[in-house]
C-alpha cells in the first residue's frame, strides 16, 4: 500500500450541497485518499442548542429546533443527489438520524447524552458524501470513526490502536478509491460517544495521518493559508507561506483558529507535513507546514482569550527552595493547568485559560501570601525565529506595544514564540498594532 494523502474538510468547505459537490470533485483525482469531514456549518452549533434544551427539559423548544434542521436538512439532499436512488437512500438514513434526536426528550439527560447528539453532525455529512460519491460510481467506502478513534483513561487518543486498525483496515478494504471518514467524533475509554472538542476535525485527521505516516495532511478551509495575523480582528492581514512544526503548533495554540489547539503535535511527532489550502480557491499555494525553519522572520502573532492572570506575593522569601514546586502542585491538584508564568525574588504572576476551579485554587495560593487575580485578560502571542541570540526581534514586537498596558511577558521558554499578557479589551488595538510594526513596513 502507497502512502496516501489525508484531506479535511471543514465546516464551511461542506456547508452547501454545492460545496460538497466541489469537494467531491476536489478528491475524485483517481488517486487514493482518506477524506476526514467536518459537518456542515452551523450544525453542530445547532446540535449544542438542541443539547442544550434537552438539559433544561425544555422538551418542546428542543423538538422544534430537530424539525427546523430536518426540514434544511430535506431540502439539502433534494439538490444534492439526481438519482431516486441516492436521494430515497439518504432520505431513510437521515430520517433515522432526526427520530434518533427526538428520542431524547423521554430520556434521563446526561452528558453522554449531549455528546451523541453533538455527533450527528459529522455522521450525517459523511453519509451524504459517501453517498454522492456513490452516486458518481466511484468506489468509496465509509469508515465510521466510532470504531477507532478512541480516547485512553486519560483522555488521549489510543494512538496504537488507531494505527492498528487503519492498517488492518486499509489493507483489507484495498479496492477502494476514496475512504471517508468523521473528524471530531470519538469514544471514550468508557466506550460512551465522546468528541476532540470544537474544532477537533483537524486533530482527527492529523491522527490519522501521523498514525499511517502519511505524505501529507491537508487542511481544507475558507482562507487561503494561516495569515499573519488575526483575519477577524485585523485588516490587511497575509497568508504565510511557510511555518515551522513548533511555530504552528504555538500559533493554534495561543488562538489562531484556522487550527485546533493540539493537531500538529501528532503531525510534528510522526514528521508528516500539514498543508493548508483554501476550498474556494484550490489553486492558490497555501501554507506548508513541516520541519524546515525560516531564519530572522517573525512570522505571525495570534491571541488567545478568557485568559486569568494570578499573582503571588509574599513579604517571606518567597522563592525558597520548593515553592515554586508548592505553587504549580496546587494549578496540578485541580487539573488546571498553566500557560505564562513570571517569576521575580517576591513573587510569580502566572495564567491560565480555564477558571472553573479559581475558588479553591485562590484559597490555597492564600496560605503563602497575596493573592491578586485579573480576569477578562488574553495572551498575545508573536511567533517565528525568536531564539535568544537573534538580537532584535523582541525589542520590535515590544516596541509595537508601547501604548498597551501589558501585565506579563514571556520570553525564553521556546525559541519561536514571545507572549504579552493584555487585557481582552485592547486586543484588537495590540493585534493591530503588531500587524502594523511587523508586517507593513520592515518585511
Ligand atoms: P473550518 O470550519 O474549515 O475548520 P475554521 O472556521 O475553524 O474553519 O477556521 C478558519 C477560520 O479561522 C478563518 O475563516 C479565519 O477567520 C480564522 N482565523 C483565525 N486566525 C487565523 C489565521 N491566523 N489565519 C487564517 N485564519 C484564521
Ligand atoms: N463540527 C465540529 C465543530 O463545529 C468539529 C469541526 O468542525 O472541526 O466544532
Ligand atoms: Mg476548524
Amino acid at each position: 500500500m502507497g502512502k496516501m494523502k489525508i484531506l479535511k474538510f471543514g465546516g464551511t468547505s461542506v456547508g452547501t450541497p454545492q460545496r460538497m459537490k466541489n469537494v467531491a470533485q476536489l478528491i475524485s483525482t483517481g488517486e487514493k485518499c482518506i477524506v476526514v469531514l467536518s459537518a456542515m456549518a452551523g450544525t453542530t452549533n445547532t446540535l449544542v442548542e438542541i443539547a442544550d434544551y434537552f438539559k433544561k427539559k425544555n422538551n418542546e423548544a428542543a423538538n422544534t429546533v430537530i424539525n427546523g434542521l430536518r426540514t434544511k436538512y430535506m431540502q439539502h439532499i433534494r439538490e444534492l443527489y439526481s438519482t431516486p436512488e441516492a436521494l430515497g437512500k439518504t432520505r431513510d438514513f437521515l430520517e433515522d438520524i432526526f427520530m434518533y434526536l427526538h428520542s431524547f426528550s423521554n430520556n434521563e439527560f446526561t452528558t453522554a447524552c449531549e455528546k451523541a447528539i453533538l455527533a450527528q453532525g459529522e455522521i450525517i455529512s459523511t453519509n451524504m458524501m459517501t453517498n454522492y460519491l456513490e452516486e458518481l460510481g466511484i468506489k468509496v467506502r465509509l469508515i465510521p470513526a466510532l470504531d477507532f478513534m478512541k480516547l485512553t483513561e486519560n483522555g488521549e487518543p489510543d494512538q496504537h490502536n488507531i494505527k492498528k486498525f487503519l492498517t488492518d483496515y486499509l489493507a483489507k478494504n484495498a479496492d477502494t478509491e476514496i475512504y471517508i471518514t468523521q473528524g471530531f467524533i470519538c469514544k471514550n475509554s468508557m466506550g460512551e460517544v465522546d468528541n476532540l472538542q470544537r474544532g477537533g476535525s483537524d486533530y482527527t485527521a492529523c491522527l490519522i495521518g501521523a498514525a499511517l505516516r502519511s505524505e501529507e495532511i491537508q487542511i481544507w478551509t475558507d482562507i487561503d493559508g494561516m495569515h499573519n495575523n488575526d483575519p477577524r480582528f485585523v485588516d490587511g492581514t497575509s497568508p504565510v507561506r511557510q511555518l515551522n512544526f513548533e511555530e504552528a503548533a504555538e500559533l493554534a495554540y495561543f488562538g489562531a483558529k484556522i487550527l485546533h489547539p493540539t493537531c500538529i503535535q501528532p503531525a510534528r511527532y510522526a514528521g508528516v507535513p500539514v498543508r493548508l489550502l483554501n476550498t474556494m480557491d484550490p489553486s492558490a499555494p497555501g501554507t506548508l507546514i513541516n520541519n524546515e525553519m525560516v531564519h530572522g522572520r517573525i512570522k505571525a502573532v495570534a491571541a488567545k482569550d478568557n485568559i486569568t492572570a494570578i499573582k503571588i506575593v509574599s513579604s517571606r522569601m518567597l522563592l525558597a527552595t520548593g515553592f515554586l514546586r508548592k505553587v504549580f502542585e496546587i494549578f496540578e491538584s485541580y487539573q488546571t493547568s498553566i500557560d505564562m508564568v513570571a517569576t521575580s525574588e517576591v513573587g510569580i504572576s502566572l495564567s491560565i485559560d480555564n477558571d472553573s476551579r479559581l475558588v479553591p485554587i485562590v484559597e490555597e495560593l492564600k496560605k503563602y501570601g497575596t493573592v491578586e487575580v485579573d480576569k477578562d485578560m488574553c495572551i498575545i502571542c508573536v511567533v517565528g525565529d525568536l531564539k535568544w541570540d537573534n538580537v532584535g526581534f523582541e525589542t520590535l514586537a515590544t516596541d509595537a506595544l508601547a501604548n498597551i498596558p501589558v501585565r506579563m511577558i514571556a520570553y525564553g521558554g521556546s525559541n519561536h514564540n514571545i507572549s504579552f499578557l493584555v487585557r481582552g479589551i485592547d486586543k484588537q488595538s495590540a493585534l493591530q498594532a503588531l500587524s502594523d510594526k511587523l508586517f507593513t513596513s520592515a518585511q
